[in-house]
């Protein structure tokens, strides 16, 4: 909803988790300190599609930076709809 005085989208107030703050403050860093040589881990892990193969996360499908994080991740059509596959350590 927009907020017609201050102009902002879906604003929200989150109980604050320390936890949370922790985990993000540390993902911030390795952000920061990553080289084109050294990325941090992606964020988001495959799963395994019904076709039994292991397909990127949807956030990772539509993500511009997924040949960094997956390397080798290839397209391919599940029915007419696209996806993006990783080979496993046993299809290697
Ligand atoms: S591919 Fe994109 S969305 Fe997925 S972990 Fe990497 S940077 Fe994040």
């Amino acid at each position: 909803m927009l907020d017609g005085q201050s102009g902002t989208l879906n604003e929200r107030v989150v109980e604050f988790d320390p936890n949370i703050w922790k985990a993000m403050e540390e993902r911030g860093r390795a952000i920061l300190k990553s080289t084109p040589e050294d990325l941090p881990p992606a964020a988001f892990e495959p799963e395994r599609a019904q076709n039994g193969k292991m397909q990127l996360e949807l956030r990772c499908r539509y993500c511009q930076y997924k040949h960094h994080c997956w390397p080798g991740a290839q397209l391919a059509l599940r029915g007419n709809k696209p996806s993006w596959y990783i080979k496993e350590q046993s299809d290697v």
